[in-house]
């Protein structure tokens, strides 16, 4: 006997009988028709702009990516565009969007499509796939949205909205489940319509049965069919295996500067925020003396140090709880480092344009925007107290 059996058992109702998929294609496309948001990316639906819209979306809501998307649409027209431009400048166009490698992979991509395909994003799902940064989602929504073709994109959010509809017992966090939705979909995807029908899903998802706060019934297409609304449980769906707790890493961010310059470090090549820069740091959260020990070690000579802010960022798997220190020092590019600097040296103004710095540091990063020039800094200094030494 199903759970769902069991459960119909147990308070003596009869299971409902499966709801065939078939059943939601003509309410959800009609719903669409006329309930659809107007966004940049519908437009005018070319394979790039598509591409594009697809990878800032897959992390990141609707109304914050409009703004990058239409100020990195100017920046970068078109793939070649994206295939020769300079690292430092995609990264800062993708700056305040998080998961670097999204826009890393764009570019790996783009020189893909200029040097495998000519310059031309293929059409087919499968030569999709082959291109870095899109998985079976992203190139389902290329290859039906730019290029009509029958193709599914299953996101979290049509799990959701299917587990619902059907009372779909499979854990979405499992890939077998994601293909079995992918492979029912297919089978019901509506003939010359491949592209308005997964929109239609993602819309359904974004704006009616939504992941967080109760889901909006009342405006659903799907209100009179749905197995979960009927049966009065829509709180257990989608059935999702728990997550693994966030690794939390406590950090003590500096702010190093003298009068014309602040000190940066480039991270690793691999890994978290892979070649962004960052503030330096030290691992754990250490009382001011420690700070300046450390900085005494590099040969720095403090001259004023003052506490900042402190703050926290959430990155999928790990979060950073930080604490901040702003400390200006004499002279912070001494000759004994002789080519040796354990940093690199952003001057006042420079450090917006030329350096990409994550949103992870935006309550720090502000110290150094803020100041453009000493003399704000010097305000905030005596505003805050601090200590001169
Ligand atoms: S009826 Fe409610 S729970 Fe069911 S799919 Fe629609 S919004 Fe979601």
């Amino acid at each position: 006997m199903s759970t769902k059996e069991k459960n119909a058992g147990a308070r003596g109702v009869s299971a409902p009988p499966p709801l065939p998929l078939g059943d939601l294609v003509e309410p959800l496309l009609l719903w669409y028709d006329r309930a659809h948001r107007s966004l940049p990316w519908r437009e005018e639906p070319t394979p790039y702009r598509v591409w594009i819209s697809e990878i800032m979306l897959q992390q990141t809501r609707v109304e914050a990516v409009k703004p990058y998307y239409d100020r990195f649409l100017r920046a970068l027209p078109d793939i070649r565009h994206l295939a020769e431009a300079p690292e430092e400048e995609l990264l800062k166009l993708w700056e305040g969007l998080g998961y670097y490698n999204r826009a890393r992979n764009l570019k790996k991509a783009a020189i893909m499509i200029e040097e495998t395909y000519g310059g031309q994003m293929p059409d087919e799902y499968e030569e999709l796939l082959k291109l870095p940064g899109i998985g079976s989602y992203t190139a389902g929504a290329i290859a039906s949205i730019a290029f009509g073709q029958p193709a599914a994109a299953v996101d979290g959010n049509v799990l959701r909205i299917i587990a619902r509809a059907t009372m779909d017992d499979g854990d979405i966090m499992d890939q077998k489940v994601r293909r079995r939705v992918e492979k029912d979909l297919l089978a019901v995807m509506p003939q010359g319509r491949a592209g308005d029908f997964n929109q239609a899903l993602m819309e359904l998802g974004a704006t009616v049965c939504i992941p967080n706060g109760a889901p909006k019934c009342a405006e659903c297409p799907w209100h009179d069919r749905c197995r979960a609304r009927i049966e009065g449980r829509i709180s257990e769906y989608p059935k999702k295996s728990p997550k693994k707790p966030r690794v939390i890493e406590e950090k003590t961010i500096l702010v190093i500067q003298d009068e014309n310059r602040t000190a940066l470090r480039r991270r690793p090549s691999r890994g978290l925020l892979a070649g962004m820069y960052e503030f330096p740091s030290l691992p754990g959260h250490r009382p001011e003396e420690e700070v300046l020990s450390y900085l005494n070690t590099l040969g720095y000579r403090a001259i004023h140090i003052r506490r900042l802010e402190d703050a926290r960022h959430i990155f999928t798997h790990r979060e950073w709880d930080m604490i901040g220190y702003a400390v200006r020092v004499d002279e912070l590019d001494r000759p004994e480092f002789e080519g040796n600097a354990p940093f690199l040296f952003a001057e006042n103004g420079e450090t917006e344009e030329k350096y990409p710095i994550p949103s992870a540091f935006s309550k720090y990063a502000q110290y150094i925007r803020l100041r453009l020039g000493t003399e704000r800094l010097k305000e905030g200094e005596q505003n805050n107290g601090g200590k001169s030494l």
